[in-house]
């Protein structure tokens, strides 16, 4: 065994055990998919053991924003190994993630103080929800038993993880609610606001409708309501669907007009991925709280947080039970916390802007060439976000196929292919992700055989 651990490539065998005895997301052991051997990822590309280097679309789900293997966050790594990798952060503290946390405060609105530090996403909504119950459960004492708080109002098409809460909230048709029915709280569930095309910096007139359903549900159910939860601008695995400003704008006020808490979900649009640096930038409005993830540590590893005002966190704590009930084994992880750290500093330092735009302007003059397709039913991007949805489901075995072959890394779903590159792709990079889709919608053989 030791042997072939120390080659450089992964060979059939061991590829072998990885289809016999290893999940990967969402995948059958029944059916297993096919799984692509990596040995190296260096910058926008990923190696393949088999030969192919590709250019990177995705990202590795919102996260490596920077590229793979960057100089500066390997150093952030290697020096905080060399320190201390982990200590436990109850009853003790650290210098990176004191660090970390003023970052955070200092990229975030002022009204965000308090900063709660997770393993992954799913956990930091997880916390973002706790927060918001703890709160209502201190505000309301006992005295009112009978109309507690215990509801959510969230949007169809979202997606907020995984783990029980989160999946909670998550759309109820596109995911595993009908199978965990009777395990999963029933929480309320508006309609997802219309997707728009945001062309030359402008987005077109908000249609008043799209907001209707929301603020119809809210009136009606806002007294058994905690919190409002939502994707701010861009619903990602739920449909990477990119909604108007206004929707968030109008959202906001009707939160403060009912008292309600608003909790965003900035965890795959954080960090400059819609062109500012959190989606709700483009609204102009501030969260209660707001949970971080993926691209915190730059792709590195896994870390959250979960920022709240000090009014929140204090009215939490004041409660009965004296503190917030959460702390997780890994919490304030030094290792996680110091890459983190690292990579704020590239975004602090870095012409992510610039670059993120120029990918824009690259999907803006492309997408909607591809758009006239007829497999295509809509193209949109925000950012460094491009998604084509077609009539058609993608044949994932195929499609993954054909991109391989044609140098890229871009898994769909569903009906969505979709890109959002790391930040440093070049326009030669991104060229050849778009042309590279648009081989795959000429290919009969990479969509499902249904009626178009
Ligand atoms: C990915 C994602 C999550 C879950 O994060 P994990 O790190 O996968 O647990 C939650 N919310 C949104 C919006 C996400 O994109």
């Amino acid at each position: 065994m030791s042997e072939f651990n120390n080659k450089e490539t992964i060979n059939d065998q061991e590829l072998e055990f990885d289809r016999n005895h290893i999940w990967h997301p969402y995948t059958s052991t029944v059916t297993p998919l096919k799984c692509y051997p990596v040995d190296k990822a260096d910058g926008v590309h990923i190696k393949l053991s088999t030969g192919e280097t590709l250019i990177d679309g995705m990202s590795s789900w919102w996260s490596a924003i920077h590229g793979y293997n960057h100089p500066v966050l390997n150093q952030a790594a290697h020096q905080q190994i060399d320190t201390m990798s982990h200590v436990m952060f109850g009853g003790l503290t650290h210098r990176p993630a004191i660090t970390l946390c003023q970052h955070l405060l200092d990229m975030t609105p002022a009204n965000l103080e308090q900063v709660f530090l997770a393993d992954s996403g799913s956990v930091s909504v997880e916390v973002a929800l706790k927060m918001a119950l703890q709160y209502w459960h201190t505000k309301q004492g006992s005295s009112l038993e009978g109309t507690k708080r215990a509801k959510f109002l969230t949007l169809s098409d979202g997606y907020h993880g995984d783990t029980f809460a989160a999946m909670s909230v998550t759309d109820p048709d596109n995911s595993m609610h009908k199978m965990y029915k009777g395990f999963l709280p029933e929480h309320i569930f508006a309609q997802s606001p219309s997707c728009y095309q945001i062309k030359q910096g402008q987005w077109p007139p908000f249609d008043p409708e799209h907001i209707s359903d929301f603020s119809q549900k809210i009136a009606m159910h806002h007294q058994e309501i905690a919190a409002v939860i939502l994707e701010p601008i861009v619903q990602g695995a739920g449909g990477m669907r990119i909604y108007h400003p206004e929707f968030l704008i109008q959202v906001r006020k009707l939160c403060d007009q009912y008292g309600l808490l608003l909790i965003l979900d900035e965890i795959a649009t954080g960090f400059g991925r819609t062109g500012k640096l959190f989606a709700f930038e483009h609204a102009g409005i501030e969260p209660d709280i707001l949970c971080l993830g993926k691209a915190l540590t730059g792709g590195y590893m896994t870390l959250s947080a979960t920022l709240t005002t000090k009014k929140i966190a204090d009215t939490v704590c004041n409660g009965e039970a004296g503190c917030f009930m959460h702390g997780p084994t890994f919490m304030g992880n030094p290792l996680a916390c110091a890459v983190a750290s690292a990579s704020l500093d590239l975004i602090k330092q870095d012409d992510w802007q610039h670059q993120v735009a120029t990918i824009e302007s690259i999907f803006e003059q492309e997408l909607p060439k591809l758009e006239t397709h007829p497999r295509v039913k809509h193209a949109r991007w925000l950012g460094a976000i491009g998604v084509i949805e077609t009539h058609q489901l993608v044949n994932m075995s195929e499609i993954q196929a054909l991109f391989v072959a044609n140098g890229v890394w871009i898994r769909p779903f569903g009906r969505l292919i979709y890109m959002m590159p790391p930040f440093i792709a070049t326009p030669e990079h991104i060229h050849e992700l778009i042309s590279a889709v648009a081989i795959a919608l000429n290919s009969d053989h990479c969509f499902q055989a249904e009626p178009l």
